[in-house]
């Protein structure tokens, strides 16, 4: 085996686990350094995005091009998510987990409620600085858009500075970026054998079949759903494809954010999956926070077992509004740890389930929140391979 950052990420993942397992008092006391190579991810992103989406637009090269690419886009990630779903609605109902089963419910968790009409004022930035500032990735997403699609009306004289200036900025943030990527296997390290000292893989135990049934289902998406979708609409082998990028994916499941991983993602899409500038710089940033199959299908699959848990049969019809609610929940969902279980509380409003029982599933969150982000990751990788063909 080549001692390459690949190789050696998976190895960290694997002794992090064992490290934290075996030696959790030092692995808890090691967290600085994870959280030192969270926080390098963190400083390329707003950066980075600004420029790989003015980059890539301007690259489309045009207000009817964009269209195309955008309405591609939008039926990509729109499909698979809603396999996702129809994939963890039917394995959560042949599991059937929670029946029977008794577990006190604790307090409700504090969670904001959710309003559609923030919802879907959170897109437009009242003041870019602002958004820049928070980085809120939709928001800079949003007048990244229009801010290139813009320098496409202005003559060439003054077009060209400022492309200059983005290309620039976005070939010096890969550099960094491509600096920061050497560090994975150290920063994989450190979170994985943090999480697992914390958490213990003993808080697995109780809800095995709830675990067992997001975990199959994620899986089932992520190696046949999606490969199947690669081969057939880019011709292209989706284990030579994993390997050429499983960096983003590996590190998608340490970090459990699509966000942070989103510079890796770029980077290797571009230099090792051979994904075109255009696509990467497009299809990853935004399908990093819209497009998150895996966070989808655990949606649906946690609603499902709280039902279970609270004795509540749900109907035909509530299992279609469970799919529609766990899609939008995903759209709106950041790419952030623990973003899921946040608008979970949207899915259960609709079929009037009680938010207490989501301190139940809180136990496991942060190991299945690793899985379905490594499968938010994955499709996204895979979108922008498809669409780029
Ligand atoms: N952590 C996930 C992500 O960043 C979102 C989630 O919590 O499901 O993709």
């Amino acid at each position: 085996m080549k001692l390459n950052t690949e190789n050696l990420t998976l190895l960290a993942i694997i002794f992090g686990i064992l490290f934290g397992a075996f030696l959790p008092e030092i692995a808890l006391q090691q967290q600085i350094i994870g959280s030192l190579f969270l926080a390098l991810l963190k400083m390329l992103i707003v950066p980075l995005i600004f420029a790989s989406i003015f980059v890539a637009i301007v690259g489309i090269g045009g207000v009817q091009e964009l269209k195309g690419v955008g309405t591609r886009a939008f039926t990509y990630y729109f499909s698979t998510t809603a396999l996702a779903v129809i994939m963890g609605i039917i394995v959560v109902n042949l599991i059937n987990p929670g029946n029977g089963l008794e577990i006190p419910v604790g307090s409700a968790p504090e969670i904001r409620e959710f309003s559609l009409s923030d919802f879907i004022l959170g897109f437009v930035p009242t003041n870019i600085v602002n958004s820049l500032a928070n980085g809120s990735v939709i928001q800079i997403i949003f007048f990244t858009i229009l801010l290139a699609m813009a320098t496409l009306h202005l003559s060439e004289e003054r077009r060209i500075p400022l492309q200059n200036f983005f290309s620039s900025l976005n070939d010096a943030m890969m550099v960094l970026a491509k600096w920061v990527i050497k560090l994975t296997p150290i920063g994989v390290f450190s979170l994985i054998s943090f999480v697992v000292a914390e958490k213990g893989l003993d808080s697995l135990l109780p809800l095995w079949e709830y675990v067992l049934a997001v975990i199959l289902a994620l899986g089932i998406h992520a190696t046949v759903t999606l490969p199947t979708i690669l081969y057939f609409f880019a011709k292209v082998s989706p284990l030579q494809y994993f390997s050429q990028v499983r960096e983003a994916v590996l590190l998608a499941f340490s970090t459990a954010s699509s966000s942070a991983t989103l510079p890796v993602s770029i980077e290797v899409s571009q230099e090792k999956g051979g994904v075109s500038k255009k696509s990467a710089g497009f299809i990853l940033p935004l399908g990093a926070t819209v497009n998150m199959d895996g966070t989808a299908l655990y949606e649906s699959i946690a609603v499902i077992f709280i039902a279970n848990l609270a004795g509540v049969d749900l109907s035909f019809g509530q299992q279609i509004l469970i799919f529609l609610t766990a899609t939008l929940a995903s759209i709106g969902a950041a790419g952030i740890p623990g973003a899921g279980i946040v608008m979970m509380v949207i899915v259960l409003d609709t079929v009037g389930l009680p938010h207490e029982y989501i301190s139940v599933i809180l136990v496991v969150d942060r190991i299945l929140d690793m899985f379905r982000t490594a499968t938010n990751v994955w499709g996204d990788l895979i979108g922008a391979k498809v669409l780029d063909k």
